[in-house]
């Protein structure tokens, strides 16, 4: 299985930020057991955009996108690879009823068209809801050829890939990936003694650089949850190293702790 990533973003090609993206997508699926050969970095611009997309699919399986998902003209990711898969883009109320949300919460008065823009996904998507933002991440798949979009911002692109990786990615790799979690108390069950995603971050942060099991924090609703992910040959040996981990979290969380599962 053979991945590439094409990076959308001016901003990336003037040297104005750093493709951090790439090197967070790029490790976690060498991790994975996914080959990447050619990443691509282009700017907002419908036909070299277009002409990314074509090369990239022409070498690869799966191309990673991340940027241009936002709500202006020259956001045009989601529209490229719609047409690219042959999908119309259709309204999603979930979508809308986040980025209505969101748009509010940030001051605004009214949902403009271009923000509405936002909460229309190619029809056949497999949507991922972000909960650190507006625009979703979305999976595309046809005729042996897979697109994962994300938008450009590191906060939201890393959780909602860490998403695309456990519900889809993964499954291509050839090996055996077993999660499980630590389900945090949360607002309410337990007054005082609920904690937020960065305070945890700060406690186990020792933990967040591991690379096999990797462990990563999601803020949600309920609590927080930490993920232990292994990857081996067989589920018995994923299991094996993941116990050591987590038992190694359970000493520092266990006053905050409402349960462990599998996913
Ligand atoms: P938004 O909805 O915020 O507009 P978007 O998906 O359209 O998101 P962009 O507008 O392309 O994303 O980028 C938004 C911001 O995300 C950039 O200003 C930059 O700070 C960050 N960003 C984008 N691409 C990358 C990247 N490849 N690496 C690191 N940061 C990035």
């Amino acid at each position: 299985m053979v991945a590439e990533i094409i990076s959308v973003g001016t901003e990336i090609l003037l040297g104005d930020i750093l493709n951090t993206n790439a090197q967070y997508i790029a490790k976690k699926l060498a991790h994975i057991g996914i080959d990447v050969y050619y990443q691509t970095v282009v700017g907002d611009n419908y036909d070299r955009l277009k002409a990314a997309l074509n090369i990239a699919f022409d070498r690869a399986e799966i191309v990673v996108l991340t940027g241009g998902l936002g709500p202006t003209k020259d956001d045009l990711t989601k529209e490229l690879v719609a047409d690219y898969f042959g999908q119309k883009l259709v309204f999603n109320q979930k979508v809308y009823d986040n980025v209505e949300k969101r748009g509010f919460e940030f001051g605004l008065k009214e949902i403009s068209e271009s923000i509405k823009k936002q909460a229309y996904v190619p029809e056949d998507a497999v949507i991922v809801h972000n909960e650190w933002g507006t625009a979703p991440g979305m999976i595309l798949a046809k005729d042996g050829k897979a697109a994962v979009l994300l938008p450009g911002p590191p906060t939201e692109m890393k959780p909602l890939f860490n998403e695309c990786c456990d519900i889809f990615l993964n499954k291509l790799s050839g090996k055996v990936f077993v999660s499980m979690n630590i389900r945090l108390k949360g607002p309410g069950e337990a007054p005082g003694s609920e904690i937020g995603e960065a305070p945890v971050a700060d406690k186990i942060a020792a933990f967040l650089d591991y690379k096999n099991p990797t462990v990563a924090t999601y803020a949600k609703p309920d609590g927080c949850i930490i993920r232990v992910t292994a990857a081996a040959s067989d589920r018995e040996e994923a299991l094996e190293l993941i116990a050591p981990v987590i038992s190694g979290l359970t000493d520092i969380l266990a006053p905050v702790m409402k349960e462990v599962y599998e996913s």
